[in-house]
């Protein structure tokens, strides 16, 4: 594994400008058009990434450059088709593939990929102990002890488990030994605060990026088009929430806008990386299902979080959907139960009824009316509190 190229593995780690000089130019030449020689290959790892979240490892040349270009290709490409969910779905195929190096790596690389990705570390000469449950003997459980040899500044934890690790216990910041603004932890758990940096570091190279001249976008047209071609084709525009549609256009199917607050909440946890409860999980699947989407566009929806693993998702939205078990689908919970585990992000109640569905069968009327009548309907008032 060591004599993997470093910036084959983890190529967000250079700049494009230390491959290319003068990359504006000189990139339309390698990507733009069918006989340009990484044309094919940004098509295959867009698919991947779509459908799988999930970069090839083309083993056969280990080219470090060509990944480097690939790379910020897609942060361009994204960007010309103003795609940022596109951005955000790379991100976690690309932090994903560097995680899945992260096991073999020497700390010495680690430390320096958790540096250069902004994670204050320091490796402690005498690290704490902890006693955990190392399994378990004819029903006795077997301890062990277990070094903490990674310390990550406070601040730098806090920051990285803020999104994505949210939900999962073992990060909570009581179950951590902290002394002095710095949190100990088992390479484990090192490695997974590294991946999440790493995700961090991406979107925030993509987001740096300049947004692509007229020139350049000509130049690569071909390249746009095909991948439009694709993302039309898996309709991508429909599952990733951000094809705006004009309001009133879409009255009898989806209308993202007409989403209640509660949902647009779990939507906009995701978008931005964040890691939803189960509860709410089940209650987007419930409401997406109940509104027309397909098992495959409400697994589309939940596939950039942190823990998608598309068999298990696959078989629970096909539960909720009614496709397996009882053959019954299920419906989102009340608003009353949703306020009670804390997933109502307002006071009182919206307009339109108690419960989710109905709210958002309420929000069609309205945009429907909007639609007929523009001069005498404010589109507004949807969603108002009562
Ligand atoms: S009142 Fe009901 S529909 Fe509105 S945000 Fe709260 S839970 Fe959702």
């Amino acid at each position: 594994m060591s004599g993997i190229p470093l910036y084959w593995k983890y190529p967000f780690l250079l700049r494009l400008e230390d491959v290319i000089p003068n990359p504006y130019a000189v990139l339309p030449v390698l990507i733009g058009t069918p006989d340009a020689p990484l044309f094919e290959k940004i098509l295959s790892y867009l698919k991947l990434i779509v459908e799988k979240t999930s970069v090839p490892l083309d083993r056969s040349t280990y080219n470090s450059d060509h990944e480097v270009i690939v790379f910020y290709s897609f942060g361009l490409i994204s960007k010309a088709i103003k795609e940022p969910q596109l951005l955000t779905r790379s991100a976690v195929a690309y932090s994903k593939k560097a995680g899945s190096f992260f096991k073999t790596e020497s700390d010495e690389v680690l430390i320096d990929i958790a540096r250069r990705t902004g994670i204050k570390i320091i490796k402690p000469v005498q690290p704490p102990r902890v006693l955990r449950v190392a399994g378990s003997v004819k029903g006795k459980k077997q301890f062990e002890w277990e070094s903490l040899s990674y310390g990550v500044s406070l601040t730098s934890f806090t920051r990285l488990v803020a999104g994505r690790l949210e939900q999962d216990s073992s990060y909570n910041l009581s179950s951590q030994i902290v002394h002095e603004g710095v949190v100990y932890v088992d390479r484990k758990r090192f490695t997974r605060l590294l991946e999440e940096a790493c995700f961090h570091y991406i979107l925030k190279t993509y987001e740096g990026l300049q947004q692509p001249s007229a020139d350049f976008l000509s130049g690569i047209q071909p390249l746009i088009t095909e991948v439009e071609r694709y993302l039309e084709s898996v309709r991508w525009w429909r599952r990733s929430f951000v094809k705006e549609g004009r309001i009133g256009e879409e009255v009898s199917g989806v209308v993202e806008e007409a989403f209640p607050p509660c949902i647009k909440k779990i939507i906009s946890s995701i978008k931005s990386g964040g890691n939803p409860s189960h509860e709410e999980r089940f209650n987007l699947a419930a409401f997406l299902v109940n509104i027309g989407y397909s098992v495959e566009d409400v697994l589309a929806v939940f596939r950039t979080t942190a823990d998608f693993d598309e068999k298990i998702a696959r078989y629970q939205v096909e539960h909720i959907a009614g496709l397996r078990g009882s053959r019954r689908k299920y419906a989102p919970y009340s608003c009353d139960r949703l306020k009670s585990i804390g997933a109502c992000p307002i006071q009182n109640y919206c307009s339109g009824g108690r419960h989710p569905l109905s709210v958002y069968k309420h929000n069609l009327k309205l945009f429907k009316q909007s639609a007929d009548e523009p001069e005498t309907e404010n589109v507004s008032s949807m969603g108002k509190i009562q």
